[in-house]
């Protein structure tokens, strides 16, 4: 098979993968070699289906030995295979990095022989791009569970971010789904990065000449609604991962069925608006200081689809507001509705010099149409108007921003399933 019929099936099977984000990096290009994703950043450029564009985004293979329920790669699956050799995929970084197609590389693949046998060969692609050619941009390394510790090591020195995909929730799940895959096989690897991350950055605090260990840290992606758990299992398993292993990020992927398996769920449309909230609510847990527990429970399970999960936790929590503008403290701020981290910031150092109005919360950007029910401005309240939880909720739903619809189609509606 030439290389073009190849290119054409590995990149189209590689935009099943959610996880293609290539912020945070610093890597320096040398006077001999191509690159640097210092001097120009490496910006976020989606096209209409969702891709990350600016990195050349592509499977190793798609010739996979396991047979996941949801992904189109599955072994059982009867779809036109090929695989990459390693001079392939360095070449044809190379060649759109110079045509200044891409800005990087995110390479993934099916397992192919084994975990170690296709790791090898992703790993060698990175180190031949880093060593041989003196290849300085973005590189965003897939790491297929179950590979050695050696080679989970080896790739966090020459690619930027490193990822391993969760997958499903539970291990119940991946049992029943993806049967040929296990829970410790994807957490093992995902603890040693994030030990390697934390090791690493204390000997770069010692000495700066110390080799970098996935700069850009490590990221995972999760399939949301091929199997039966809550949100707020979800959401605790994210806390958990942010916790303890040291993750950068959690992606999730709304299911979409393109394969029917009778172990799989029949759904009406991809659940678009349950990844939405769920990306609320995991902003929650990374920048507004909540627990998931704050957000749910055992007995309300699932985010509210009418109202994003800071504004649902408010409608929850009377006792909290309303907040006074003038006094209250940065953690406070963060919790009102339609205050977010810039205008929490920006209102603690306006009001040092003098009153805030509810005009200079308008300049400051808070959005007050939610904002309004929640806050003491200029000594006036809306709580002062005796309005219940009830008449808040409906008149937030009255107004633009809550209405319960899906996010625009993204790149999800192309999700078949994942890949390894
Ligand atoms: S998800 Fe990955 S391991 Fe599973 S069948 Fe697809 S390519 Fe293979």
């Amino acid at each position: 098979m030439d290389i073009h019929s190849k290119l054409q099936i590995l990149s189209g099977a590689a935009r099943y993968d959610a996880s293609c984000s290539s912020s945070g990096s610093r890597r320096e290009g040398s006077s001999t070699g191509i690159g640097n994703t210092s001097s120009s950043g490496i910006c976020h450029s989606w096209s209409d289906d969702g891709r990350c564009i600016s990195l050349f985004k592509i499977l190793l293979s798609n010739d996979c030995r396991y047979d996941c329920a949801y992904c189109v790669n599955r072994s059982s699956n009867e779809v036109e295979r090929a695989s990459f050799s390693v001079r392939e995929v360095v070449d044809l970084t190379l060649d759109f990095y110079r045509r200044n197609y891409i800005e990087g590389l995110f390479l993934s693949s099916a397992v192919m022989q084994s975990p170690d046998h296709t790791m090898e060969r992703m790993v060698s692609v990175v180190e031949t791009l880093r060593r041989e050619e003196q290849f300085g941009g973005y590189i965003h390394l897939k790491i297929i569970p179950g590979s050695s510790n050696e080679l989970v090591r080896k790739a966090g020195l020459y690619a930027d971010r490193i990822s391993v995909n969760i997958e499903l929730p539970s291990q119940a799940s991946l049992k029943r789904l993806a049967p040929q895959k296990q829970k410790d096989g994807i957490l093992q690897p995902m603890a040693l990065i994030g030990k390697e991350i934390a090791t690493n950055s204390l000997e770069r605090r010692r000495t700066r000449l110390a080799p970098r260990f996935a700069p850009a840290g490590q990221s995972t992606q999760m399939i949301i609604g091929a199997s039966p758990e809550s949100d707020f299992q979800i959401l605790r398993l994210s806390q958990g991962l942010y916790k303890k292993m040291n993750l950068k990020r959690v992606y999730y992927s709304a299911y979409i069925p393109v394969l029917s398996d009778n172990r799989l769920p029949v759904l009406a449309s991809p659940p678009l608006l349950r990844e939405h909230r769920l990306y609320q609510a995991d902003w929650l847990l990374r920048f507004y200081g909540f627990s998931a527990e704050e957000i749910l429970s055992d007995s309300e399970p699932f985010l509210d689809e009418s109202f994003d999960p800071k504004t649902a936790w408010a409608l929850r929590h009377p006792e909290f507001f309303p907040v006074e503008i003038q006094s209250a403290d940065y953690g406070t701020l963060l919790r009102v509705p339609g205050i977010g981290v810039t205008s929490a910031k920006r209102i603690i150092a306006a009001r040092r010099f003098s009153a805030i109005t509810t005009d200079g919360l308008k300049k400051i950007g808070v959005v007050m149409k939610r904002a309004k029910y929640f806050i003491i401005c200029s000594g006036s309240s809306w709580a002062s108007t005796g309005s219940s939880p009830l008449i808040i909720r409906q008149l937030l739903l009255n107004s633009d921003g809550h209405q319960p619809s899906a996010p625009a189609p993204s790149r999800q509606m192309l999700l078949p399933g994942l890949h390894a």
